[in-house]
């Protein structure tokens, strides 16, 4: 009995770093993968004021924001993230800068924030 190896065909997306089928890629292997073009798009939407605003990583609405915590803050920011314009509520635009300290580190966002 031999197990056959794995072999996953596969392509790394540049922006979210997944492994994607060749096919899922628009506009080539340096293009986004289809869910990276999802978000991209998504943002681009609610830049034009298309649909309602809300966090790409968790989804949460600034309405909701407000009704959580109050409504004295309820900014999105609009973040790099992966190579793709990304709409995020703070706590996870404050999670993906401290994640990623070494592009935020010592910038006006991150000490104005304390994360670095
Ligand atoms: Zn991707
Ligand atoms: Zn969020």
């Amino acid at each position: 009995m031999s197990s056959s190896p794995q072999i996953q065909i596969g392509v790394r997306c540049r922006r979210c770093s997944k492994f994607r089928h060749p096919r899922e890629f628009v506009g080539g292997p340096y293009g986004y993968c289809l869910r990276c073009l999802e978000k991209h798009m998504a943002a681009m939407k609610m830049l034009e004021g298309g649909v309602p605003y809300a966090c790409q990583e968790c989804g949460i609405t600034p309405m909701e924001v407000c009704e959580r915590s109050g409504c004295d803050d309820i900014r999105m920011e609009m973040h790099y993230r992966d190579g793709l314009y990304q709409f995020l509520c703070k706590p996870c635009g404050d999670e993906y800068a401290r994640k990623r300290l070494d592009i935020y580190e010592k910038t006006p966002f991150a000490l104005r924030r304390g994360i670095g």
